[in-house]
């Protein structure tokens, strides 16, 4: 065995971190014993199917909130780290395999629209269910945020090379550059859609100043880092994963780097594992404090404080008026949250009045041939939810 690690594992009957702490139900147990007899490939095989993103996930998923949390170990003891396990699996298996179909070719042809993690597992179980897919992404190239958004220092970019061979090797067609307006125009012509467009508007600050040229988006800002003239110091202003792969994207350029977040340390989005990289790398972090205006010399911030509501009982984050104060900064990447663009989606059946989509178990929009998969429907959410969601919308396409 390579990994001492897998003998720790105690091959439970009931997985907790499975069946609760994966949201695609990787077959933990059963592939650490396949790993323990040295039966790789029969291990990789069964993480592809299950998840054909698995050597992507088990670098970058949270496992402390997926896997490793529940691992039953975790009472008393440490518990296993199978993330290090499939990670060694999945990306050797992942040079190996080739797509087959499981079921004859139909002859129906399914569009997809978007190739990040949803469109990437939507196209390759329709190709597998016996449906011809048709990709469509406005980017370039293959991979959503994979490719544009997650800096190369946190996942190893070759591995999408290895998505664009098999799309390549089974003749899955790769739309790239093209932009969709219209998922109803495009429902007409294809057997079904598979909308899977992530979530890549940015929430805005709502504060004066905000359009002033030091503001810098933070999705642009990671998918061409190099572009941006940030100055000596650059203040980032949010506690989710983007926020975090901004500051450290920074700080690896040279420049003087500040978080600032709004609640406390234990309330950021982010990975913790992250938040700890974030200042090995130099990154400094000022927690409970709100921007309320961007000027030229830098950013005003008001404090922050947690209190009890009265009426409800939970803690709150309140700001405590006449506390201002001017931090100077040469540039400023808000880095709050994203969210869908629902325009394309105009004129389906299945979006309420005000444009969020009303979606069913599947991402079916109404009994429309219309599915929706990943951040679109999610909001902004994990890698592992998109394959999940993906799977499911294919599993509704076949039924149709
Ligand atoms: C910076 C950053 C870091 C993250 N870090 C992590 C992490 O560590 N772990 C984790 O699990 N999750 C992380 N996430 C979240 C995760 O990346 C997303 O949940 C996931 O990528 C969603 O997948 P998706 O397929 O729905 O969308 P996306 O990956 O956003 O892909 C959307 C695709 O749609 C295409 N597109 C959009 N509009 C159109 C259109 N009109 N026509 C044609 N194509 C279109 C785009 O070109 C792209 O290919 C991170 C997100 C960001 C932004």
């Amino acid at each position: 065995m390579r990994n001492d690690e897998a003998r720790r594992c105690l091959l439970c009957k009931k997985p907790k971190c499975s069946l609760a702490g994966c949201p695609v139900g990787t077959p933990v147990p059963e592939c650490m014993a396949l790993y323990r007899e040295d039966r790789l490939s029969e291990a990789g095989r069964l993480l592809f199917d299950n998840n054909p993103l698995s050597a992507i996930t088990s670098q970058i998923c949270d496992w402390k909130r997926f896997c490793y949390g529940h691992c039953v170990l975790n009472v008393k003891q440490i518990p296993v780290r199978w993330y290090e396990i499939e990670q060694e699996i999945s990306a050797a298996y992942l040079k190996t395999v080739s797509l087959s179909r499981k079921a004859a070719p139909s002859g129906k042809r399914v569009a997809v629209v978007g190739s990040g993690p949803a469109g990437i597992v939507g196209a390759i179980k329709l190709f597998e269910a016996g449906f011809d897919p048709v990709v469509f992404s406005s980017d370039d190239r293959l991979g959503g945020v994979l490719r544009y958004g997650i800096p190369p220092f946190r996942l190893a970019k070759d591995l999408l090379a290895e998505y664009e061979r098999l799309f390549a090797e089974a003749g899955i067609e790769f739309r790239g550059g093209e932009k969709i307006s219209s998922a109803k125009e495009l429902a007409a012509s294809f057997h079904a859609v598979l909308v899977a467009t992530g979530a890549e508007k940015p929430v805005r600050l709502g504060i004066p100043g905000e359009d002033s040229p030091s503001v810098v988006g933070a999705l642009e800002f990671l998918r061409n880092p190099s572009d941006f003239d940030l100055g000596r110091k650059v203040i980032v202003i949010g506690g989710g994963n983007v926020a975090m792969d901004c500051c450290r994207t920074a700080a690896r350029l040279g420049v003087e780097t500040w978080v600032y977040y709004r609640k406390t340390y234990e309330n950021m989005p982010a990975n913790p594992f992250e938040v700890m990289e974030a200042q090995r790398d130099g990154v400094r972090i000022e927690v409970f404090k709100a921007p309320v205006e961007v000027r030229p010399e830098g950013v005003v911030f008001r404090d922050c404080e947690n209190v009890t509501d009265s009426e409800t009982g939970r803690i709150v984050t309140r700001i405590i008026e006449g506390t201002d104060s001017l931090v100077r900064c040469d540039s400023l990447i808000p880095a709050i949250s994203e969210r869908p663009d629902f325009s394309i989606l105009e004129g389906l059946e299945g979006t309420s009045e005000w444009g969020w989509p009303e979606a069913g178990e599947d991402g079916r929009l109404g009994s429309s041939n219309v599915f929706l998969a990943g951040d679109i429907i999610l909001g902004p959410s994990t890698v592992v939810e998109a394959v999940a969601g993906a799977k499911k919308a294919v599993e509704g396409i076949c039924s149709l």
